[in-house]
């Protein structure tokens, strides 16, 4: 059998510019003259014609009818151009130049590549036929352009003998066909297919690196669903308000005296007063009558009575005469003449009936009940809490207090989430330890979404051949992963997925396995999506800080710990590093009170230095709306 004959055409700016920049196309050469493909299948095949083009969808059509029309290939597979940008037009000239389209090549790839993103929704790949050749459109990134070809690989020779209409082989492949047994993998067959042979690894993560801004953004499009309930008042605390709460009664709910001194008639002005009697806190209003040239002792809080207009401080005043068992106030002095309203609380200066107190989305704290109480409010209307799941995996965790076994390691995520969400006012519930088995996982999963909404994974989710967690949330629990990789450091495999189950949303956040990640990135989403879905949109606190130490950056955005500490002649304050920042080591979490959020490297900045000002992020503390 002849080989078949390929031209590689990668399209983009960037390679067309330096060719050693061109991965993709190398990686299809590979493919093809390697004479077989991942998964084994062969395409005996002769790499004829490669070429770079940048993005101009005239140089793209230019080759591509060379190709076909002069040289004759059998096959010509472009890399590159198929993305959204203004410049990617790979599809659009393909289109323009082939006689016929092949949609169902196109459809097998993006059938593919959706089993392990969903951002393959976005797919624009064309494939057809000009002449005698078969053109096909591959993404512009080496795995994805390797994933895609592999999985049309198969109907390839076939499509090509059909093109040079080769009567006996199309009949032999027609045969071959019809006598094979379509054989389907269940989903536990293909995670272990995948999970199985550690050579067939993927060794780039599949999903797309997306920027922090990118995450937060996916994780903000949740939010509360309206579920609420009613708690006692002394239940509330930590809760978020699902109502606006607005006051029961006027409060002061009678003019009050903020002073202990003599309630008087303002207009007497200064000069000697008969004292009446005394009102104290608790008395009743009303119950004593001011007349012209009288007053009425009053303690602080007392109500003063209605004719009065201003209450004089005992400290104003001088005592002229006692009665005459020598126990009470007969007359007295007013030193300073008081000014009309002087020193009364109206009904309802401080609490207005009716009046907006507290804002739908407050995070009810200690004063907060204190003001709900101070209305006579004994119930509350707050948002609903999520149900929550903590669950480690990892062949080598252990409980503490178990007998330490060879290689293995105490489990600390586990402790250390429920801890920082019981925290953030949650109540999660301890899921256990899954060993690295995909029964075992795939049970675990089962049992934990059964009781919860959300749950909270760490481990199992970066690129070692036992870390099953993504496929299996896709492939058994046919969850939508919105990301799999950030831009960040600690945390980079950090994954926010959904799924329908028990016709229900569930909702999975998975956290890297290294305490240290799992902390830090429980600070940044977990904690976050969890607060979207109880209603509680405050923001984090973001304050500048000042190192006090040098740092080489990463090449990723880097969230360092960091104690921040203010003194007295700086309002900036000055960051001290925990110590080592590797991300296994939870020592550098401790007493950690900020993130500081480091830029990742560029050309012009390797290193910071002590003094110089980056953002750093609060811990445990929010911003509340005015
Ligand atoms: P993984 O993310 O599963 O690849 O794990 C990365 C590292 O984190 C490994 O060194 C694990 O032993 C460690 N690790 C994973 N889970 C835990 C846990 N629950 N507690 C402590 N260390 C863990
Ligand atoms: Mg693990």
């Amino acid at each position: 059998m002849a080989p078949l004959t390929f031209g590689i055409l990668t399209v983009s700016d960037t390679c067309a510019r330096d060719p050693t920049k061109d991965k993709s196309g190398e990686e299809l050469i590979h493919l093809i003259i390697d004479h077989s493909t991942d998964t084994g299948r062969i395409i005996k095949g002769h790499v004829a014609q490669v070429q770079i083009v940048p993005d101009n969808e005239f140089t793209i059509m230019e080759v591509l009818t060379n190709w076909s029309d002069n040289e004759n290939l059998n096959v010509i597979l472009t890399t590159g151009g198929t993305g959204f940008s203004p410049r990617d037009v790979t599809p659009e000239a393909t289109r323009k130049i082939i006689h016929k389209e092949a949609p169902g090549l196109a459809l097998v790839m993006l059938m593919t590549s959706l089993k392990i993103t969903p951002m393959a929704a976005l797919s624009r790949l064309i494939c057809g036929i000009r002449n005698k050749t078969l053109i096909i459109n591959l993404p512009g990134s080496p795995k994805a352009a390797r994933e895609c070809f592999e999985a049309i690989a198969p109907a390839v020779p076939h499509a090509v003998d059909l093109l040079l209409n080769l009567k006996p082989k199309i009949e032999k492949t027609h045969e071959h066909v019809q006598n094979s047994q379509c054989r389907h993998h269940s989903g536990n067959e293909t995670i272990a297919m995948n999970l199985g042979h550690v050579a067939g690894r993927l060794r780039e993560s599949p999903y797309p690196m997306i920027s922090m801004k990118e995450a937060e953004d996916i994780i903000k499009r949740y939010s509360w669903q309206g579920e609420n309930e009613f708690v006692e008042l002394w239940k509330c605390h930590g809760r978020i308000l699902a109502e606006d709460v607005r006051a029961h009664c006027d409060l002061p709910p009678f003019r009050a005296s903020i002073k202990d001194g003599y309630a008087v008639i303002a207009s007497d002005g200064g000069g000697q007063r008969q004292v009446l009697g005394g009102l104290e806190a608790g008395h009743s209003p009303g119950s004593i009558k001011l007349e012209p040239g009288y007053c009425v002792r009053v303690n602080t809080g007392a109500p003063v009575p209605e004719e009065a207009t201003a209450v004089v401080q005992v400290e104003d005043t001088k005592l002229l005469e006692k009665t005459s068992d020598g126990k009470e106030e007969k007359t007295i002095e007013i030193l300073i003449p008081p000014t009309i309203n002087q020193d009364i609380r109206p009904i309802g200066s401080d609490i207005k009936e009716g009046s907006l107190i507290l804002k739908r989305h407050t995070r009810i704290g200690a004063v907060e009940t204190g003001i709900l109480s101070s209305c006579g409010t004994t119930k509350v209307q707050v948002t609903k809490l999520p149900t929550i799941g903590i669950l480690s995996t990892g062949n080598e965790l252990q409980q503490a207090g178990e007998q330490p076994r060879p290689g293995h390691v105490y489990d600390s995520n586990k402790i250390t989430l429920m801890m920082l969400f019981q925290e953030a006012g949650y109540t999660p519930q301890d899921m256990g330890i899954a060993i690295d088995d995909e029964n075992v996982m795939i049970d675990a999963i089962k049992e934990a979404l059964s009781h919860v909404d959300v749950l909270v994974t760490t481990g199992s989710v970066s690129m070692g051949d036992r870390d099953m967690l993504k496929p299996i949330l896709t492939q058994i629990f046919n969850a939508d992963i919105h990301f799999g990789r950030v831009n960040m450091k600690p945390g980079k495999p950090t994954t926010f997925a959904t799924c329908q189950y028990d016709g229900k949303t569930k909702y999975f956040i998975c956290l890297p396995g290294n305490p240290v990640s799992a902390t830090v990135t429980a600070h940044l989403f977990a904690i976050p999506f969890l607060n979207r879905l109880t209603g509680n949109y405050a923001k984090p606190i973001i304050v500048p800080a000042k190192l006090t130490f040098s740092h080489k950056l990463d090449s990723r955005p880097e969230y360092a710990r960091v104690i921040l500490m203010w003194s007295e002649e700086d309002p900036i304050a000055n960051a001290y590093s925990t110590g080592n920042q590797i991300s296994s080591k939870l020592l550098s979490c401790k007493n950690a009170n900020a993130l500081l959020m480091l830029p990742g490297s560029s050309d012009d900045r390797l290193e910071m230095h002590p003094g110089d000002v980056v953002q750093a992020m609060l811990l445990g503390f929010q911003q509340n709306a005015i």
